[in-house]
Parts: C-alpha cells; structure tokens; sequence
C-alpha cells in the first residue's frame, strides 16, 4: 500500500481533543501544507453543531482556500469525529468526499471516534466514494508547523482566527 501517510503526534492528540471538546457533536478541521514543507491544523467550527454529521462554515472555506490560494498551500488531511460509530467514513461521508479533489491522493480523511477508548484514529483515502484504510504513522513536527483555530460566532461572517506555534 505504499509508504504509511505520517502525522505529528501532537496534531493527532489535537484532534482527538478537539473531538471531547465538542462532544456530543462531531468536530471537524483540516491539515494544510504549507509550501515550505510546513504544517498547519485548523480546527474549524462545525456549523451543523450536530451528533450525525458536520460542514465547515462558508467563511471559514473561504478564508482555507485564499491562504491555500496565496500560500500555494494544499489541502491534506480532513478530519472529523464520530462520537457513537467507529472512524470509518459513513455513507454520508463518502457523497461529500466526491466534492473534494486533491493533488495526488489528497485530502486524506481522518476519522476520530469517541465509541472506544482510547478514541481509535484511523486514516483513509477515498476514491469515487469508496473508502481504503491507510497506515498512519506518526512522525516528528515539522519546523514552523502550527494550530489555528478558527471560529464563527453567530451572524459574523468572517472567522476568528487565532494561530498558536507548536514547534
Ligand atoms: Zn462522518
């Protein structure tokens, strides 16, 4: 299956605690690359604040895609949680994975689930809808990496953007 995709240790704990944060709904975010090799964690609001499934809200994807556009940054990983099923991408998942293209097999999906304990992280790539589980494999910070949290509050539009160094 090719060489294991590798993530940070400290993204996947980011991610896994962004998931009880916003239990018992789903969390949701994305990894960007940055171009200079770089990575960024964006945890972003779900704005369907619901248990069975999430978007991300029209700002905060505009605001991801201008920086990946002036960054010439691309879109790696999304991430999401199931707070009562397994980290495998649902049916409904699997339609909204078709909406989003990448360069190679980008974005990866990531799924936390909070049904387990310890909450399983697993990895998959997904083509015409159809889930393939990948190794995830855990590997060290890249320098310059960083979280970024983004919120929207109410009727604002744009989000609040709050950027935290992790290297
Ligand atoms: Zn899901």
């Amino acid at each position: 299956m090719g060489d294991p995709v590798t993530l940070p240790q400290e993204f996947i704990d980011q991610m896994v605690a962004h998931a009880r944060e916003d239990e018992p709904n789903e969390c949701c975010g994305v990894v960007v690359r940055m171009s200079s090799g770089a990575f960024k964690l964006f945890r972003a609001t779900n704005a369907e604040a619901s248990p069975y499934r999430f978007s991300i809200p029209p700002g905060e994807l505009h605001y991801l895609f201008r920086l990946m556009e002036n960054e010439e940054a691309d879109l790696y990983v999304v991430y999401h949680s199931h707070t009562m099923s397994e980290a495998r991408p649902s049916a409904t998942d699997s339609n909204f994975s078709r909406l989003l293209e990448g360069p190679d097999d980008w974005p990866y999906w990531l799924l936390v689930s909070l049904a387990e304990e310890p909450p399983p992280v697993r990895l998959w790539r997904m083509e015409d809808g159809e889930a393939s589980e990948l190794t995830l494999a855990v590997d060290a910070l890249t320098a310059g990496s960083s979280m970024v949290k983004l919120e929207t509050s109410g009727e604002e539009r744009r989000p609040i953007v709050s950027e935290t160094p992790i290297d």
